[in-house]
């Protein structure tokens, strides 16, 4: 098999080959046919994550050690299967798949309970376990491979982490009051599928915040039924008004001190901010007025093999909408993460084994 692999930190992928793995225990192999290639890899590929404040979170603390495979979007064809993984639990030879990539030990309770996204032994797919950036990949067990039938599989790829980790977030304020207001924070390519999200659960009331006027006109396309600039004037007292004094909810897609203060100051009592981006920042969080307010500000990353499958069921009913992707050959992947680290990527792009 062969794989293009991080050698050295912050240095262009090597095009390397080995022995093909032989599936052992309930483990499956996969050929590959496409793998979404995310930003988060650049950021990997260097070797850290900025955290702000001159604080990094470096992949050596993640238990990520070179040679490593990356690329966490894979899809591909069933080949061959370890002798557990036959019979009842059944791999589906000879099928195309798309891979949940966010793996656990699998033996903690959270992997048992399918919350492998919780495991606190993570074993990721293009993380700490070899990625997508291959023409063949190990999965440890055949529940990670998800049925996505009936969904282009360039499209499918692409949602087992942005599309997975919108709808976890968004998944985060249900159940969710019809009357009721949520702020999307961050119009990007995240904020704008968490609107189609929102609208595909049914909520109408949902006000987008950007700094950016062209990417508030996108979000009011994608169903906001109100927008914010948080650029113009006093947004903290706009966004007040918009939701009536009374904010239930808002998922911040940027992460900034900025966006989650923003946030923070509409919610009403028992009101929820989920955060999602990673731009790094801090917020002062008063412990008396949290109880008093009554509020919850979660976390959310990525998600789970069951959340994957619904965010599957919402793309093969056309309650989802594809975004901007193009194909190019796998061995393009470093030049592909060159070009995000320089932001002239429109869209997404997806590797083609
Ligand atoms: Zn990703
Ligand atoms: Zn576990």
């Amino acid at each position: 098999m062969l794989s293009y692999d991080v050698v050295e930190w912050g240095q262009a992928l090597e095009k390397r080959e080995r022995v093909t793995p032989t599936p052992q225990g309930t483990e499956v192999l996969v050929k590959l046919k496409y793998c979404g290639v995310c930003h988060s890899d650049v950021h990997i590929r260097d070797g850290y994550f900025d955290l702000g404040g001159g604080k990094r979170l470096h992949m050596s603390e993640r238990g990520m050690q070179p040679p490593v495979t990356l690329g966490h979007e894979p899809f591909g064809t069933v080949i061959a299967a370890g002798p557990d993984a036959r019979g009842a639990i059944g791999a589906p030879l000879g099928v195309d798949r798309l891979i949940f990539p966010w793996t656990g030990c699998g033996a903690c309770v959270r992997c048992r309970e399918g919350l492998d996204n919780y495991c606190m032994a993570p074993n990721m797919i293009g993380i700490q376990r070899p990625g997508g950036y291959a023409d063949h990949l190990l999965v440890p067990h055949p529940r990670y491979l998800i049925d996505a039938d009936g969904v282009d599989p360039v499209w499918a790829a692409t949602l087992s982490c942005s599309g997975l980790s919108t709808y976890s977030a968004v998944s985060k304020l249900k159940p969710i009051p019809a009357d009721e207001w949520i702020a999307v924070m961050g119009a990007g390519g995240l904020g704008l599928s968490a609107i189609g999200m929102l609208r595909a659960f049914g909520h109408e009331r949902i006000v987008s915040i950007d700094i950016d006027a062209a990417k508030l006109q996108l979000a009011k396309s994608a169903g906001a039924a109100a927008l914010l600039n948080s650029r113009d004037g006093d947004p903290a007292q706009r966004l007040k008004q918009v939701s009536g004094g009374a904010l239930y909810g808002a998922v911040d897609f940027v992460g900034a001190s900025e966006t989650a203060n923003l946030a923070l100051s509409a919610l009403r009592k028992g009101g929820k901010l989920i955060l999602v981006g990673l731009f790094g920042g801090e917020i002062a969080l008063s412990i008396a007025s949290t109880i008093l307010r009554a509020i919850t500000v979660q976390g959310s990353h990525v998600g789970s093999a069951e959340e994957l499958k619904a965010v599957v069921a919402l793309a093969r009913e056309g309650k989802i909408k594809p975004i901007p992707i193009h194909t190019r050959p796998l061995a393009e992947v470093s030049r592909t993460l060159d070009e995000l680290k320089a932001g002239s990527v429109v869209g997404r792009v997806v590797a083609e084994v």
